[in-house]
């Protein structure tokens, strides 16, 4: 029974016909699939979703611990959103971006706008964060040939990064898992350090971490070349790293060092921007930095439709007005570059956001960073970190030597086994749980959420014992 109802609330197929997970095992390939079992992957079927929660295909309720991928930062079910879908849809549902334009677009541009730091003016929409990453990257390339610098292309990037799946962003990635068994653009690519407190050398300060980690940023400048460099790209929180929040001043020293060098600052906010940490943008209102772009994606329609886009900085347009090279063209567009219905959702979605939620977030962020912190109490934890609504419980063998692998390589898959019996999906990293619920989360929800995250991670200490 639980199948018919499944197939008709997801719109794969009517009732009587193949069940859906045998439908995806025989003709879907998921994301990050094994070799082993690529296509033929078996997932948990989600059916529906209302607020917080998620429906899977056996009627139960889950709490969307890490609010899809980090997204659906207004919960789900949201009425106000479909009707703005159905209604643009039906007042324009498409318009060819390359020599024509609708009004949401603009809207929209002129409201990110007005929210981002410093001089950043103007908007590039694309359809994700993938795209919005690789446009930035590419419009480096594009605004450093068109100064007559060609060979100032390489890009910095950091150990346990994530900035996408297409080709040029993916090189960018420090996750080591991401990289493996993939080609990218090495020699395009600096890999540094990742800014991860956790994994400092034992007895040292947090000062001098930071400062060490200045340090390898201007030597690798001065190694490599400013001459050569043409932007740094970082996450202001590493989000699918785990979490890692940078220590205090980092960025902005980083950003100093940027600025001397001519190098630009992409501060990639896929995750953090449209309230994961309270405000619509993180770079200007959490870290005080105000970088040469900013890309964002996810939140910006809390996934009700996929859409993207790069803020970028007056100052870079007007040298390229100014350049030499008046008809040098930026090759570079989407089909569905300033999408009119995922315009329209963002802009409905902005208003709530601004209405509400991103109150709502800043206040009950504290609370639920002091309760997911509860869970350090527990021997399996190394440590919780987290900010705004982004956290990660981080498993160790033991405290003192922190190893994560020696213990047992699937202690995020079974902590989230053991929670969703218990109802919370959780987002699994190796040794790493992250949760970054959806943003309308309240006190009571933050409580069951943590109690299931405790249990899950008592039953897993069963396990290993
Ligand atoms: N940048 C960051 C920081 C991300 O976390 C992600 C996705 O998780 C991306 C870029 C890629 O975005 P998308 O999956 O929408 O292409």
């Amino acid at each position: 029974m639980a199948a018919a109802r499944d197939l008709r609330v997801t719109g794969m197929a009517e009732p009587g016909d193949e069940d859906a997970v045998d439908l995806a095992r025989r003709h879907l390939i998921q994301p990050w699939p094994f070799a082993g079992s690529v296509g033929h992957e078996a997932r948990a079927l989600i059916g529906e979703g209302d607020g917080i929660y998620i429906t899977d295909s056996s009627g139960q309720r889950l709490i969307d611990g890490p609010a899809g991928m980090w997204c659906i930062n207004i919960g789900h079910r949201r009425e106000e959103l479909a009707k703005v879908m159905y209604d643009q849809a039906m007042a324009l549902s498409y318009n060819t971006p390359w020599y024509t334009m609708n009004a949401p677009s603009a809207q929209l541009a002129r409201r990110i706008a007005d929210h981002a730091p410093g001089d950043l003016s103007h908007v590039f929409l694309t359809t994700g964060g993938s795209s919005a990453v690789e446009t930035a990257l590419r419009f480096m390339q594009f605004y450093n040939n068109v100064r007559g610098r060609p060979e100032k292309k390489l890009i910095l990037s950091r150990g346990g990064a994530y900035h996408g799946s297409t080709y040029l962003s993916a090189s960018l990635n420090g996750r080591p898992r991401d990289r493996d068994w993939m080609d990218g653009a090495d020699e395009l690519v600096v890999k540094l350090s990742s800014p991860d407190p956790f994994r400092r050398p034992k007895g040292m300060s947090l000062a001098a971490f930071t400062d060490g980690l200045i340090d390898e940023f201007r030597d690798t400048v001065a190694r490599v070349g400013a001459e050569r460099i043409g932007a740094f790209v970082g996450e202001p929180v590493q989000a699918s790293g785990g979490v890692i929040v940078p220590p205090d001043g980092y960025l902005k020293r980083i950003r100093e060092i940027c600025r001397d060098n001519d190098i630009l600052y992409i501060s990639d906010e896929v995750v953090t921007a449209f309230g994961r940490l309270g405000h619509v943008f993180a770079s200007g209102d959490v870290f005080g930095i105000d970088p040469d772009m900013i890309t964002f994606a996810k939140g910006v329609t809390s996934g009700y439709f996929p859409l993207g886009g790069v803020i970028i900085s007056q100052r870079l347009l007007e040298q390229l007005r100014r350049s030499n090279h008046p008809d040098a063209m930026f090759g570079h567009g989407l089909t569905y570059t300033s999408h009119p219905i995922g315009c329209a959702v963002a802009l409905k979605n902005l208003d709530i956001l601004e209405d509400s939620v991103l109150a709502h977030a800043r206040e009950v962020a504290p609370y639920f960073q002091a309760q997911l912190k509860t869970l350090e109490e527990l021997p399996l934890v190394g440590e919780v970190r987290g900010l705004g609504l982004m956290g990660c419980v981080e498993c160790v063998a033991d405290r003192e030597s922190k190893d994560p692998l020696q213990l047992d390589k699937n202690v995020g898959k079974r902590i989230d086994a053991h929670c969703h019996e218990l109802g919370l999906l959780v987002r699994p990293l190796i040794n790493m749980c992250v949760m970054s619920p959806p943003l309308i989360i309240s006190r009571e929800q933050i409580d069951d959420m943590v109690a299931i995250l405790r249990e899950g991670i008592s039953r897993t200490m069963d396990d290993l014992r």
